[in-house]
């Protein structure tokens, strides 16, 4: 495979992408804060034990963290971008492949060593003591 330095051109692409999809997360985050703090409003003024917006908080709360999170991978990838280390994959340095990055532009593993670490995960059982080697 031939090095794959990438252009100018192409890198511009990759920012704008990565840029209006951290964008779009930044927003739904937003919307979600805005909800959370009519939904707590709302909360003061009413006597009833509202366990329906009790469990949409708790909902929200974890689309929260999970937007959160989306939008630290975001900005990572822009910031990889910029240091030209975009596209390289974080563990064996293995560039990523292009259909994975199209479909997963932030994407900081290559398939390989993405499926490693989820069986890793997989393997190990909450909630148990590992048996230290
Ligand atoms: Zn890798």
């Amino acid at each position: 495979m031939a090095t794959q330095r990438m252009t100018k051109v192409k890198t511009n692409k990759i920012l704008r992408i990565l840029q209006e999809k951290r964008n779009k997360i930044m927003k739904r985050i937003n919307s979600l804060e805005e909800k959370a703090k009519t939904l707590k409003d709302k909360d003061y003024g009413n006597h009833l034990a509202d366990s329906d917006s009790e469990e949409l908080g708790r909902m929200n709360g974890t689309r929260l963290l999970r937007l959160q999170k989306q939008l630290r991978d975001f900005e990572e990838a822009i910031e990889r971008v910029r240091t030209g280390e975009y596209g390289i994959c974080v563990i064996c340095e293995e560039p990523i492949s292009k259909d994975r990055l199209q479909i997963k532009p932030e994407a900081r593993l290559c398939v390989k060593c993405k499926k490693a670490t989820e069986s890793h995960l997989r393997k190990r059982t909450p909630y148990t003591t590992q048996v230290r080697a």
